[in-house]
């Protein structure tokens, strides 16, 4: 058996489209990623040539599945997983010491087991905030020198643990994300125009597959530090999500808010139905706020505070039916549902 569990990229990818919407270029880019990094690992115990390991950037705006995506694949693969946050580092007094804790819950996550860590993923958010010009006063330690203390890991040096034991960081894949807001600028400025001057055919479309690319040198103009690019030379990009991607991201993964909704009032004896017009107009109000899928679960749970509230009230209630975000929820009794509708009850809208 493979060390990917048997699992080829393409069934990776599959997996993945059953929980995260969209974002189908980051899907396969991460999927090669761990598919690769897995047959090195595996090649790398009884390989003396070693191995160069392949971290990956996922630069996108908040909210729009980076974590999600890193954590879904770790589950689907039985990798320990851990996520970080860039800034913690950079405030805290001992960035050394918030690493080998980082390290530490890696650990746990593997249930103690020391060999399963060191394969492990880490994912690092927000090392954007990290860029050089960005360390102000407020931060304790600069992003450069914690940039210098993820490089040290990254490279694959071993981390004392807090316990005495020492995890050795070479198996490890970091995945760094960042929402890099000017990033798009920079590469508009180093855009390349190639030396032949074609508009049409292959020509053109590899130049346009090279510009969307993300550079090292973009990222350094951006303000990493080169050796820090350097060790992450897999980029990937997700997009923002649509309104109508937002929808789809309440209804259809197999985790979805709705499917949640459905069963705590499957629970209760009673069926939830939303018209597909409440999910686009709680949509827009997502967009409005500007992080990603994030407020999604604030508002649809607001939508249901009413029905939740009452429910466990109405024994006699068997459908509950929202039609817009704007009007009361309509109970639908047990008479009703077996044919005349006529005697479905609103409750008051407050
Ligand atoms: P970030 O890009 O900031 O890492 P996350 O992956 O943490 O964002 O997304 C936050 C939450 O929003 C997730 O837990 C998930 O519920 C939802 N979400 C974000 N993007 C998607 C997506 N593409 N498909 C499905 N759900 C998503």
């Amino acid at each position: 058996m493979s060390s990917s569990g048997g699992m080829k990229p393409s069934d990776i990818v599959r997996y993945l489209d059953r929980y995260v919407i969209g974002q189908n270029e980051a899907k396969r880019t991460l999927a090669v990623a761990v598919y690769t990094h897995r047959r090195k690992l595996s090649l790398g115990r009884d390989n003396a040539t070693g191995m160069d390991k392949s971290n990956v950037l996922i630069v996108g705006p908040t909210g729009c599945g980076k974590t999600l995506l890193c954590a879904t694949l770790a589950r689907q693969l039985a990798i320990p997983f851990v996520t970080a946050d860039a800034t913690v580092l950079a405030q805290s007094q001992y960035v050394g010491q918030e690493i080998e804790a980082i390290l530490a819950r890696l650990l746990e996550r593997a249930g103690g087991d020391l060999r399963q860590a060191e394969q492990g993923i880490v994912f690092i958010d927000e090392v954007d905030k990290l860029r050089m010009a960005d360390s102000g006063k407020r931060a304790a330690a600069s992003g450069e020198s914690v940039q210098h203390a993820l490089l040290k890991i990254m490279e694959g040096y071993p981390v004392h643990l807090p316990d005495g034991r020492a995890i050795d960081t070479k198996g490890i894949l970091f995945i760094c994300g960042g929402a890099f807001v000017d990033l798009e600028r920079i590469m508009e400025r180093t855009r390349s125009y190639g030396y032949i001057a074609t508009t049409e055919g292959d020509d053109a479309k590899i130049l346009e597959r090279l510009n969307s690319r993300v550079k090292p040198t973009d990222l350094v103009e951006f303000g990493l530090i080169p050796e820090f690019t350097g060790r992450l030379p897999i980029v990937v990009r997700v997009q923002p999500l649509s309104r109508e991607m937002l929808a789809r991201v309440m209804v259809e993964p197999h985790d979805a808010l709705y499917r949640q909704f459905q069963a705590i009032l499957a629970e209760e004896g009673v069926r939830l139905v939303v018209a597909p017009r409440v999910f686009e107009q709680i949509a827009d109000i997502a967009l409005e706020y500007k992080a990603g899928a994030r407020s999604l679960r604030g508002i649809f749970e607001e939508l249901l505070t009413p029905v939740l509230f009452v429910i466990p009230d109405r024994p006699e209630v068997k459908q509950v039916h929202i039609r817009s975000l704007y009007e009361a929820p309509v109970f639908v009794g047990e008479q009703e549902v077996s044919g005349n509708s006529g005697g479905a009850s609103r409750i008051p809208s407050d």
